[in-house]
């Protein structure tokens, strides 16, 4: 039996335990993971560790004695693989049974598959955990061209690594233009252009067939119009589905992801869900019942968890931020542009440092910032506030934001 069972050892999870400890929890802490890894980073996974710059040991969320010290009994290589809510058991993949306090459900989600033939041969991977890039560079030596399927931020950050290491790649994607579900149409084309300019042959509105086999491997990409693209590694980024099927069967309420409240309770009694498979209704998405992919929220979410288990009800209203590095431009973002009616550039697109500002019914909801940190940093207080402001005034980048606060 443990006070609280936390299931996954991801950001989420690993935040949850470090916060309970730093307020003092007393009581009995378990964090259960399927991956055989301490809790570590996963934003280094398409950079700096693919790259390799960083090695394993600087991902580590705390050093491995850290969990010892602060009684957090860790089960790593473990899967909860079924819950009874009435119980309040988990049933484990080792053959145990474990009885909780409070549940937590933090398990993100595993990389979405394409279904078509060829997406399980040897050759095709996904971004997700350590093991997954990990075999990905084992193969790389003998790969002539990466063929990279999602220009989403994974698939993007992937490519801009693998372009420097050497490797031809190509990226395919879906939709008309890369970013498409997270940014407007400014960013996206930038970044094309960008990959472009690198060598990257980036094809935006084209369907896959299958992945092509050769004794047993990938040899490429068949298109939707005949053609192919010959490459011996697919990587696949094309979203996460989340990892809720234990909880949606003990009956939680889910809608993709489980479903939470805004103190992330789910509606099974004293179970929680946090981070990438908990969807919540957003503020900053206008009240949308949204699951948010990002470092942010499942800290965010962690301190609510954290605040909540010791009976401090604090609704979750933390503003949205990300961040991703490709080549040398460092994007950061703040607030969700989701539902935009208009954009305003600020800065100097040729000079690579600028922000696009997305607006809704006038007040600012977002911001897309491309090496400018100060716009970033300022234009925070607009996305917290809902500032109104004009376009042309926004627009004036001889004008800091700051000043800009209403
Ligand atoms: P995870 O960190 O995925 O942790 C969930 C854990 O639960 C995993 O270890 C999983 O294996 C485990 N698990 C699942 N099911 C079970 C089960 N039944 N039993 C036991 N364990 C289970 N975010 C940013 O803000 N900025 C970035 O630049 C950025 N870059 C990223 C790059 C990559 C390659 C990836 C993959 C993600 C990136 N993200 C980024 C997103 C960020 O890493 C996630 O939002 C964050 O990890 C979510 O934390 P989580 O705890 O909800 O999920």
């Amino acid at each position: 039996h443990f006070d609280v069972v936390i299931v996954g050892a991801g950001h989420a999870g690993s935040q949850l335990a470090i916060a309970l400890r730093q307020r003092k929890f007393q009581g009995s802490i378990a964090l259960l993971g399927d991956e055989g890894d301490p809790p570590y980073e996963r934003p280094p996974l398409s950079k700096e560790y693919l790259s390799g710059e960083k090695t394993f040991d600087r991902l580590l969320i705390r050093p491995l004695e850290f969990w010892a010290v602060r009684d957090v009994t860790l089960l790593l290589s473990r899967r909860a693989d079924a819950v009874d809510p009435a119980a309040r058991t988990l049933q484990v993949s080792d053959g145990t049974t474990i009885s909780y306090g409070k549940l937590v459900w933090a398990t993100g989600g595993q990389p979405r598959r394409l279904t078509c033939s060829g997406h399980d041969l040897r050759g095709v991977h996904a971004v997700r955990s350590r093991a997954d890039v990990d075999r990905l560079i084992a193969e790389l030596p003998s790969v002539t061209r990466v063929i990279v399927i999602g220009g989403g931020y994974i698939g993007l950050e992937a490519a801009a690594v693998l372009t420097k290491l050497g490797k031809p790649v190509t990226v395919l994607e879906a939709q008309d233009r890369v970013l498409a579900r997270v940014a407007g149409e400014e960013l996206s084309r930038f970044y094309e252009e960008e990959h472009r300019s690198h060598g990257v042959d980036l094809r935006t509105g084209v369907s896959i067939e299958c992945i092509d086999e050769e004794a047993g491997a990938a040899c490429g990409v068949r298109l939707a119009d005949g053609s192919t693209i010959a490459g011996e590694m697919v990587i696949v980024g094309i979203g996460i589905v989340p990892a809720v099927a234990p909880l949606v069967t003990a009956g939680a309420r889910s809608a993709n992801g489980v479903w939470v409240d805004e103190f992330c309770r789910t509606s099974l009694d004293d179970v929680y869900a946090l981070g990438d498979c908990a969807a919540h209704a957003n503020r900053y998405a206008d009240g949308a019942v949204i699951r948010l992919e990002s470092v942010q929220n499942a800290n965010d979410q962690a301190a609510t968890v954290a605040k909540a288990l010791m009976g401090e009800f604090e609704a979750y209203d933390a503003v949205p931020w990300f961040w991703s590095n490709q080549y040398d431009l460092k994007l950061q973002t703040i607030g969700l542009s989701t539902g935009f009616d208009a954009t305003v550039v600020r800065g100097d697109r040729a000079a690579r440092s600028f922000s696009i500002v997305y607006l809704r019914a006038s007040r600012v909801i977002a911001l897309d910032c491309v090496n400018s940190t100060k716009d970033y940093v300022q234009g925070r207080a607009l996305v917290a506030t809902g500032a109104v402001l004009s376009p042309t005034r926004l627009a004036d980048a001889s004008v800091p934001l700051k000043e800009m606060v209403p």
